[in-house]
């Protein structure tokens, strides 16, 4: 059946940092399911809807078909193991994202011990990348060309507009 690995976060919006891992994934594991959390958890407000969240992944990933789009709004764990995946894939940039995964993966691991946590890292270029940051610099008028996809792009130029 092969590795099914599930990559959940946010995702709000995708950026290149999320693609570039992504697509490093997508040549590791049969699978990739790209797993956008709808769960309010977190004290997180996401600034896209989960729908939003969900149409720009699926764009911006459009040419690979070992990478799915999916949505959930239960326990992470659940949606792994209904899913039939292995790993659980995180993303590591900075020394500062350490704490929380290494938390985040030890939690999984008691809910569900046979699932595994795997880190990658990005490219360089997008090690300083975060969806947070994306939307301050659009907020503010910055070019986010080269962190974004083109429709992510048109997505928070048209969310400016609605603000
Ligand atoms: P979450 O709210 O779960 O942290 P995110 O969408 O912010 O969701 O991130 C999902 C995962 O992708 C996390 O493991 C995060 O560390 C990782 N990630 C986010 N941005 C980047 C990036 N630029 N490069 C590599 N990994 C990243």
């Amino acid at each position: 059946m092969g590795i099914v690995a599930v990559y959940p976060g946010t995702f709000d919006p995708i950026t290149n940092g999320h693609s570039d891992l992504i697509e490093r994934a997508a040549n590791l594991f049969d699978r990739v399911i790209v797993a956008i959390s709808g769960a309010s958890g977190a004290a997180k407000r996401p600034a896209f809807s989960l729908a939003e969240r969900a149409a720009m992944a699926k764009e911006a990933l459009a040419c690979h078909d070992n990478i799915e789009v999916a949505v959930f709004e239960s326990l992470l764990v659940d949606f792994v193991t209904e899913r039939k995946a292995n790993v659980i894939l995180r993303g590591l940039r900075a020394v500062s994202d350490f704490e929380y995964e290494f938390q985040l993966a030890g939690m999984n691991r008691q809910l569900a011990p046979s699932v595994e946590t795997l880190f990658l890292t990005p490219a360089e270029q997008y090690a300083y990348l975060s969806s947070t940051l994306v939307r301050e610099v659009a907020t503010l008028g910055g070019d986010v060309s080269r962190f974004v996809h083109p429709v992510v792009k048109e997505a928070l130029r048209r969310r400016l507009k609605r603000n």
